[in-house]
């Protein structure tokens, strides 16, 4: 349903219509929509002034009724022969254009979604506890990350150092760390805001959430298990967390709603979604230098990014445009589908072996992640994120 030649498998078809911010030399960031292998000038095409600040938080902030509005302008100008000429002189070439951060990230939050996952480090780092903590299968346990190293895909990753301790060592060296990893999430970007000491109620996720992005949360492992207790999560992450430059909009992922699994008791209420069920059947997909290593499963996560929209705000804690909340990492039952390479490797104890007859416990100097996902669209489409992807710099 378009007068663009699009190949019959590209993520980027009319179904999909993702959001990013990019530019062209000498001119500035602006809003794009992906179609096909082509980039659409949005403000050039709409002459709004909203699609030429550089984000998408201004035209987010307008609400789910402006987003609808656009997304179905947008079908109408690529469906119908009739705007081809005004359209085509603002469709660019994708690889002629360079991507920025899509979004002025407001706040970071990072969940620990998946249950194969959060029991797979239970098992690597409590050999001899229980695999989950008790309040995990209550509620989606997160933290408060640091929203100013967000930054978009292609960013390298310097090796960060810190304070690394272990069990055998007497006292902590500073150093590079040893334990660099990966986290294939899915994040999720808030448009509208909430008003302070005002719950989100889980029924209004698409009255709040914008759309998806890929996220790579980089993790330095050494650093984490030695700085972790009793606070959680500090510099073993806080220094680069990688996003996918196209945001798809939650109203392109109708077609991907699936229920989750079955939980392992009656929830409270606030979090009690079978009237309104968000699991996404989006596939990821984990490249270590081109190589597949894992295909990650989404739709096998515990808690829906409506619960954990619900639950970051239960306490009457405010939503801003921007703030950006990511799944955790998703790991699904198999080996192959492991979104870390903590859990790949388990722990460094069982080499992953690649297919030039190395191996890979954790990532080396040089080395090149691409993360990446596709989600049913409807009538046998895809919707496709694009990737995030970054390179490992030596230490500085
Ligand atoms: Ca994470």
């Amino acid at each position: 349903m378009t007068w663009l030649d699009l190949p019959a498998d590209t993520g980027f078809g009319p179904d999909n219509l993702p959001y990013g911010v990019f530019s062209t030399p000498g001119t500035s960031p602006r809003t794009g929509v992906a179609i096909g292998d082509r980039v659409l000038d949005l403000a050039a095409a709409t002459h709004d002034p909203v699609h030429a600040t550089g984000s998408l938080n201004a035209f987010m902030a307008r609400g789910p009724a402006a987003w609808a509005a656009v997304r179905s302008r947008l079908q109408e100008l690529i469906g119908d022969a009739a705007h081809r000429g005004d359209v085509e002189p603002h469709l660019l070439p994708q690889d002629a254009v360079t991507m920025h951060l899509p979004v002025e990230v407001a706040d970071y939050v990072d969940f620990y979604s998946s249950r194969h996952h959060a029991e797979n480090l239970g098992r690597i780092l409590r050999p001899d506890g229980e695999p989950l903590p008790p309040n995990w299968t209550h509620l989606p346990i997160g933290y408060h990350g640091r929203a100013g190293t967000v930054r978009v895909s292609g960013t390298p990753v310097v090796r960060p150092s810190g304070q690394r301790k272990a069990p055998r060592d007497d006292v902590p060296t500073f150093g590079p760390t040893q334990r660099l990893d990966i986290e294939a999430e899915v994040g999720f970007v808030v448009g509208m805001p909430s008003t302070l000491g005002e719950p989100v109620p889980l029924r209004a996720f698409p009255d709040h959430v914008f759309g998806a992005c890929l996220v790579n949360d980089w993790s330095a492992r050494d650093l984490q298990s030695w700085e972790y207790v009793p606070l959680g999560p500090f510099l073993g992450k806080s220094f680069l967390t990688s996003v996918s430059p196209w945001v798809v909009p939650l109203a392109a992922l109708e077609a991907a709603r699936v229920n989750p699994p079955p939980r392992d008791h009656p929830l409270v209420p606030y979090l009690d979604d079978e009237t309104h069920p968000w699991g996404l059947d989006i596939t990821l997909e984990v490249r270590l230098n081109g190589e597949r290593i894992s295909r990650p499963p989404f739709g096998s996560m515990y808690w829906t990014p409506a619960q954990q929209l619900a639950h970051l705000t239960a306490n009457g804690a405010a939503l801003r445009t921007g703030d950006l909340f990511a799944s955790g990492t998703v790991s699904g039952p198999e080996r192959h589908q492991r979104g870390s390479l903590i859990e790949l490797s388990w722990n460094g104890r069982k080499p992953l072996p690649l297919a030039d007859g190395s191996t890979r416990t954790f990532l080396e100097d040089g080395d090149v992640v691409t993360i990446s996902a596709s989600a049913p669209g409807p009538v046998g489409t895809r919707i496709g994120f694009g990737e995030v992807i970054g390179q490992v710099l030596r230490a500085r």
